[in-house]
């Protein structure tokens, strides 16, 4: 809510304050007043009750999908849980699981002949409905010393 005083030139209020310094104050000149029309509209996106409770969500918000993808793609890969090891073999694949993870983390997309990149068609969990991806560049190994 702090954006609403700033604006208005007022940069102390009750329960804050802005953390830009003073100066700042004196470069600027064109503050918006409260009953301009500019303002209430500004103040009413602000303060949409919608918006603010969703803003629990995007400051706690923790993407897990790079974990999942690694977890699905690659160490399973290397893990299948069909079968079991010992610690240190499962160690060692969980070690060459993260290694090829990030050999390839940066592949390049397939390019066809023609220039074009390969896509390819999935239908997403979610919504039910068709997405497209690039398909990455087959994997190569040359990090791996002969
Ligand atoms: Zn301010």
């Amino acid at each position: 809510m702090g954006i609403l005083y700033h604006i208005n030139n007022k940069h102390v209020w009750a329960g804050g304050r802005c953390r830009h310094s003073e100066e700042h104050e004196a470069e600027c000149s064109n503050w918006l007043q409260r009953d301009t029309v500019v303002f209430k509209n500004l103040r009413m996106l602000v303060t949409n009750r919608d918006w603010c409770g969703s803003m629990k969500f995007y400051t706690n918000c923790r993407q897990t999908w790079a974990v999942e993808n690694f977890f699905s793609h690659t160490l399973l890969h290397y893990c299948p849980k069909q079968k079991s090891y010992g610690y240190d073999a499962y160690h060692i694949r969980n070690m060459l699981a993260v290694m090829d993870h990030n050999n390839h983390l940066g592949r390049m997309p397939l390019v066809g002949q023609d220039g074009e990149v390969y896509a390819k068609g999935q239908v997403s969990r979610r919504t039910k409905q068709w997405v497209a991806y690039e398909e990455k560049a087959p994997k190569d190994f040359k990090y791996i010393p002969g």
